[in-house]
Parts: structure tokens; C-alpha cells; sequence
């Protein structure tokens, strides 16, 4: 049975995300509105890359803030890419903003500087072997908590993490042909059981 993976679309990198999800042989849902969370019954969640800032602003403006949180509260597999990183970060550096604020680690915004922290690179990514990473305007993660596994650094920067259902990556995974950063979040969905009717 496909896993029904909602892509929050309201801003940013999404429909990359979809293209690669479909690859990895996913059912897609665009998140615009609360409906679109009533209406399907979601296996995972992708927030992708963007702006945190005008992300956080239409998220509250558009009555998606409360029910997105309660389902990544609820254990939601989710993977959050680079702006999706700051959203569930429950610090940003310097900034007293929060967003979702789900995940034991401090954000740094644009860690590489604004104008000139677009650059690719290649590390490892846990235990799945050296991959390509696309940083643009890229956070990075300053602290994690004693309940996050740390995935991948690049020089001194922590780029990837992963605390129970959340998994984040500070890199653009999808702007990339390898697959492995979203076949990593998929293998945190549970396979869909038959339920039986009697
Ligand atoms: N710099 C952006 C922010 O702070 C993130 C950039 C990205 O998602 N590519 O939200």
C-alpha cells in the first residue's frame, strides 16, 4: 500500500519534494488548507526549504499552525528541510522566535552567511554512506539535546538530525538525484496494515 505523504506547499521548495516522493513511490498531498489534513489520513509530513518567516506568518494566517503541530506532537513522521528545520527547531539562535518549536536543538539562521551561502558539498548521512548536500542560504544546528542523534556535519556545522519522528536536514536533499535522505524519512512511516471489518 503507498504511503500518503502530506507536503506543506504553501511557500518554497515542495513540488521538488513531491517528484522525489513519487520516485520513492508515494501517494502526495499538498497542504494549503486545514481540510487538506481533514480530509486524508497522512502517514508522514514534509516541510520543506524556503523563508521560516513567511512560512510561520501564513502557517498562523492560514489555520495551520495548531492542527500541524498537534500531529508532529502526536509522533507524525516528519521531515523538515533547511526554512522546515527552523520551523521545528525549539530555539533559533539569536531570535525569540519560535515556530513548531518539536525538537530538541538550536537553529542558526543563515549559518553561512546571506549572500554567499549557497555552495554543494558531499558527507556522510548517518550510516547510509556519503551523499551530495545543496546548501542554499542554508541554517545550520548549533546545540541538540541529549535525545537527538546527530546524522551528518559538514566541517564543524551539524547539518542533519533526527529526535524520535522528526528528522531534519539543514541541505536541500531534494534538489539532488539521490534519494536516500527521503528513503531514510519513508523507512520512519509504519507500513499500512489491512484493517479487517468483521
Ligand atoms: N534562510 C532561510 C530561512 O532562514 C532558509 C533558506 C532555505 O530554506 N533554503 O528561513
Amino acid at each position: 500500500m503507498k504511503k500518503t505523504i502530506g507536503v506543506l506547499a504553501i511557500q518554497g521548495a515542495f513540488a521538488e519534494h513531491i517528484k522525489v516522493l513519487r520516485k520513492l513511490d508515494s501517494h502526495c498531498i499538498e497542504i494549503r488548507k486545514p481540510s487538506d489534513l481533514t480530509d486524508h489520513s497522512l502517514d508522514g509530513l514534509v516541510l520543506p526549504g524556503g523563508e521560516s518567516t513567511v512560512m510561520g506568518k501564513l502557517l498562523r494566517e492560514l489555520a495551520l499552525f495548531e492542527p500541524l503541530k498537534d500531529l508532529i506532537e502526536a509522533g507524525l513522521p516528519v521531515l523538515g528541510t533547511c526554512a522546515g528545520l527552523i520551523l521545528l527547531a525549539g530555539k533559533i539562535s539569536e531570535d525569540d522566535t519560535i515556530h513548531f518549536g518539536t525538537m530538541n536543538m538550536v537553529a542558526r539562521r543563515n549559518a553561512y552567511g546571506r549572500q554567499l551561502g549557497s555552495f554543494q558539498t558531499a558527507a556522510e548521512f548517518g550510516a547510509c554512506g556519503k551523499i551530495p548536500m545543496v546548501f542554499i542560504r542554508a541554517p545550520d544546528i548549533e546545540r541538540v539535546g541529549a535525545n537527538v542523534e546527530i546524522l551528518a556535519r559538514v566541517d564543524h556545522h551539524i547539518v542533519a538530525a533526527r529526535q524520535a519522528n522528526m528528522v531534519v536536514t539543514s541541505f536541500h536533499p531534494e534538489l539532488t538525484d539521490d534519494l536516500t535522505v527521503h528513503q531514510y524519512f519513508l523507512n520512519l512511516v509504519p507500513q499500512k496494515t489491512k484493517t479487517c471489518v468483521a
